[in-house]
């Protein structure tokens, strides 16, 4: 049994990863300030002996003597529109808060994984986007808090293992879908899925014709434990699902999936939004044996009863 710290536990992919960690017989220690996550996703994890949760921010770290084995952190808004609603915040979160996880890893002698982002690669001008791709990114743009915050937090890892010899991993996460994502959480597939259900217009920003590809949240949380339990390697490591699809053909799927009356409303595209997307999981799928296994149409389907419980 291992004593594990999953900062942002509590969150869309931290609540399944928490799960995870149980259900493999660790002792999950949930740390979250809950600003856009939900205390309803831990909910039934509470009655869990092994599991505790603690509402803070890694901001301001409280004084852990647990003596962790692993720290996760997930601690920060993946969604545009949350990360930008608090700019300076976000990149507090990946600065100072990123530090306070480090510093409590080198105390306690723990490995600790970054759940990092394919946004490091911003507007990218290699596709699919390999690791070694150094990224397309405004430094001044509206997404730059969370891109360069993310992009800092990757370079103070890495300082950390060359100056302190500190046992990091890091994971470049590609878009992420499935249960548990909050109904505001204002990105593609929630929001698509809301309106769908509804028979609201499907809001499409710009002509649709940019790409995303999704993985499903089991998938995301079973590379995560790969990478982090590997023995050999830091990352970073792409994670994600190679399937790459146009937004218009994301939309098209949901509303046949849900077999709704929507209609289709152009939008503006907002700002840096990458026009495509698409990871390149060769080194995933060699070293950590990882690649996604649920086909898009069952990862939905689930998606969609989830939040047909939620309307
Ligand atoms: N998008 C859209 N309609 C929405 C939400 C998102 O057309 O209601 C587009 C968005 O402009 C982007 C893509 O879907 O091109 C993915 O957006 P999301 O916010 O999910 O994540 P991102 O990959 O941009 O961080």
């Amino acid at each position: 049994m291992k004593k594990i710290l999953v900062a942002g536990g509590a969150g869309f992919i931290g609540n399944h990863l928490c799960r995870f960690l149980l259900e493999k017989g660790n002792s999950v220690v949930c740390f979250d300030n809950l600003q856009s996550s939900s205390k309803e996703n831990i909910e039934s994890l509470l009655e869990n002996e092994n599991f505790t949760f603690i509402e803070g921010d890694i901001n301001h770290l409280p004084k852990f003597s647990n003596n962790f084995d692993q720290i996760y952190n997930l601690a920060c808004p993946a969604s545009p529109v949350h990360y930008q609603k608090e700019p300076i915040d976000t990149i507090r979160t990946n600065t100072v808060g990123v530090i306070n996880l480090l510093e409590l890893a080198l105390k306690d002698k723990a490995r600790i994984l970054q759940n990092s982002t394919s946004e490091i690669y911003g507007d990218p001008l290699c596709h699919p986007q390999i690791e070694t791709y150094c990224g397309n990114v405004n430094p001044i743009g509206p997404r730059a808090c969370y891109d360069e915050g993310k992009r800092i937090a990757e370079t103070l890892f890495f300082e950390y293992y060359r100056k302190h010899n500190l046992e990091i991993r890091i994971a470049r996460v590609f878009n992420t879908y499935g249960p548990s994502m909050l109904k505001e959480d204002g990105r593609v597939v929630s929001n698509f899925i809301v309106q769908a259900l509804q028979n609201q217009d499907i809001t499409i920003y710009g002509s649709g014709n940019q790409t995303r590809s999704l993985c499903y949240v089991s998938d995301l949380v079973g590379g995560l434990y790969k990478l982090m339990n590997n023995e050999k390697i830091t990352g970073p490591v792409n994670l994600g699902n190679p399937r790459e699809m146009t937004i218009l053909e994301i939309a098209q799927k949901i509303i046949e999936l849900t077999n709704s009356k929507s209609k289709l409303k152009f939008m503006p595209l907002p700002a840096d939004d990458p026009t495509k997307r698409r990871p390149d999981i060769s080194l995933a799928k060699r070293e950590l044996d990882w690649e996604p296994e649920i086909i898009l149409e069952d990862g939905l389907k689930e998606t969609i009863d989830y939040f047909k419980g939620k309307i």
